[in-house]
């Protein structure tokens, strides 16, 4: 099959042999793969994502040796009914969540030496995880399944009040997927703040009530003046004493991942504010536990999500309650793949790029 194929820090479109599936297992052809952010973090610091998951102790571990097919963001299409008792039907449009298992061993499909992702145009998938993309949704949007339940995940963890107050910052896909998840929790302020004012465009089309060029307003004094009520003086007596009226409750979603970010997220929080932390941050980082300790705020970081969320996330967007369009600025074919990953390197207008490793 054809397939963008990633081999010490390159990638190029080759052809590799096609994927087997195990018992329990369904060969899918790959109808849509999105670009991720890891993808791109991937293709330049392979090793160093390598050496830190095994330092963790956590995920699988890849073989840099070999060639691997990227793509964890997928929609496909069965090419042979399984032998389980539940297997789909040939034809039937599936998502699935980014992981295999076969002979007792796992894989993360998409950061794998042993499985293809979905820059291939076929993958295995385990039959268990298969769900049925409905109400005839297309395999575009489907594909954007895995980050929006990124995003319902970290919404989850964040045990939200109704009356909290909630800033996104950056507003790449994630912050949108959370943004997107936010609005369907009932939040009814949501205040996003990204430096790209076509991110911001999109970002008020999923549901952001405020949105906030940080080059020219500070995102967390436009977000505490929503959540401050009338007459507030924050430093005042009162508002230590905790007399009067009192702020809303609060969450601060970090979605950038750069060092030096959890500083300004813990100098910019309220008292109370609970941080949920998104943004993958590769690098060792700096922070003064003086201000989130001054404030008690509570930390929250984030992994992926629940075989739940992932179903959940694929029902919203095809029962219309996420609209992932104004997410997906165009679908390329394997070979202009790597000039789509620059273009989303360069941080140009592009959100999320879908591959179709048919086209
Ligand atoms: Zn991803």
């Amino acid at each position: 099959m054809h397939a963008l194929i990633y081999r010490d820090g390159r990638m190029r479109v080759g052809e590799i042999d096609d994927p087997r599936p195990a018992a329990g297992q369904a060969l899918v052809k790959t109808l849509a793969c999105g670009i991720c952010g890891s993808d791109l973090h991937f293709v330049h610091h392979a090793h160093h994502v390598v050496e830190t998951s095994s330092r963790i102790g956590g995920g699988f571990p890849i073989d840099l040796g070999r060639d691997i097919v990227l793509g964890h963001e997928f929609c496909g299409e069965i090419v042979e009914r399984g032998r389980g008792p539940n297997a789909l039907a040939a034809g039937t449009r599936v998502c699935s969540i980014p992981f295999t298992h076969a002979d007792g061993s796992g894989q993360s499909l998409g950061f794998s030496a042993d499985r293809p992702g979905g820059y291939g145009q076929y993958m295995v998938l385990n039959e268990r995880n298969l769900v049925p993309v409905p109400n005839g949704l297309s395999a575009e949007h489907a594909a954007l399944t895995e980050p929006m339940a990124v995003g319902l995940h970290a919404v989850n963890r964040a045990r939200l009040l109704p009356e909290d107050v909630a800033l996104v910052i950056g507003c790449g896909p994630i912050g949108l997927a959370i943004i997107a998840a936010l609005k369907i929790q009932g939040i009814s302020d949501i205040v996003a703040a990204d430096f790209s004012a076509s991110r911001r465009r999109v970002a008020e089309a999923m549901g952001a009530t405020l949105v906030v060029d940080p080059a020219t307003v500070s995102p967390y004094a436009s977000w505490a003046a929503v959540a401050y009520p009338q007459g507030y003086q924050p430093g005042s007596l009162d508002a230590f004493l905790k007399v009067g009226p009192q702020p809303r409750p609060s969450v601060i979603f970090e979605c950038v991942g750069v060092p030096g970010m959890l500083q300004k997220v813990f100098e910019g929080a309220l008292a109370g504010t609970r941080i949920v932390v998104v943004g993958v941050c590769m690098e060792p980082d700096r922070f003064e536990p003086l201000f989130p300790l001054n404030k008690e705020n509570d930390v929250i970081f984030c992994f992926y999500y629940s075989g739940e969320e992932y179903a959940r996330s694929l029902h919203n967007i095809a029962e219309g309650l996420i609209d992932v369009a104004p997410m997906t600025s165009r679908t390329v074919g394997l070979n202009e793949a790597t000039d789509a990953f620059a273009a989303l390197e360069s941080g140009a207008e592009d959100i999320k790029i879908i591959v179709d490793p048919w086209k």
